[in-house]
């Protein structure tokens, strides 16, 4: 069975051995693709590769787990890049362990991401939230008004209480493969509304069998949604694709 109108709304394509040919697959196989970055020296590149590409969008990122003591240079850089992007991601917040120690700099860098992209107006952004989901919705509700930017929780991993949250501030969620696994992320499936639910595969950190995940593995994303909304999977993938259209149109 092939399965239409495939979203997948976190990957990093740039970190593939090869760039070019998994753009080239994904836009030959339709596959709308948002193509996530970690630090913005990756945007000229990821923006010039997409530029003709009907659907494969890149994204200026700034990833938490990569803001050390001299964030300021690179987020000077990602502020430089702002107006060709109108996808944001990865940015975010890491509270676990390993990144901790750098929680105040990505705060400040994360609340001058979100106050640069309500300024703006018009962006839809892919956010990191592991451990400080709190913060995050904190900050979200203080610099982004939802009629000021799009909010995508990417692999979210908060409370149920905290999933809720979301919800009423307007975030959406892109969902992967790992979170359908876990009893977690079917009872997530329970407070989220359907109309707020994207694909992902976050590729290549994700596997597919023994290989890392390609945008293609989010068809599986969208066949277990199917069963669990016991819905048939060509269905599941038009409604996917609705919410982005509705997404993307509050913002343009
Ligand atoms: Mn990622």
């Amino acid at each position: 069975m092939i399965l239409r109108n495939l979203i997948d709304f976190h990957c990093h394509l740039d970190l593939y051995p090869d760039f070019e040919s998994i753009v080239k697959e994904c836009e030959q196989a339709n596959i709308l693709t948002l193509a996530v970055t970690t630090t913005p020296r990756a945007w000229p590149r990821n923006h010039d590769l997409t530029l003709k590409t009907k659907y494969i969008r890149a994204a200026l990122g700034l990833h938490p787990q990569l803001i050390d003591k001299d964030y300021a240079r690179e987020l000077l850089l990602w502020e430089k890049y702002l107006p060709e992007a109108r996808y944001i991601g990865e940015v975010g917040l890491d509270a676990s362990p390993r990144f901790s120690h750098t929680i105040k700099e990505q705060t400040r860098a994360f609340e001058r991401i979100l106050h640069c992209c309500a300024k703006a107006g018009d962006k839809v952004l892919s956010i990191h939230s592991v451990r400080s989901t709190g913060i995050i919705l904190n900050l979200i509700e203080n610099n982004l008004p939802v009629d000021r930017g799009g909010i995508v929780l990417h692999w979210f991993t908060g409370s149920i209480i905290e999933a809720q949250r979301a919800v009423t501030l307007g975030c959406y969620f892109s969902i992967n493969t790992k979170m359908l696994k876990t009893k977690k992320g079917h009872d997530l499936l329970k407070v989220i509304p359907r109309e707020r639910i994207l694909t992902e595969t976050d590729g290549p950190f994700t596997e597919s069998g023994n290989t890392p995940a390609k945008p293609k593995d989010v068809a599986s994303v969208v066949n277990l949604l199917a069963e669990i909304y016991g819905i048939d999977p060509h269905i599941m993938a038009g409604a996917i694709s609705s919410n982005l259209k509705n997404l993307l149109n509050k913002y343009s």
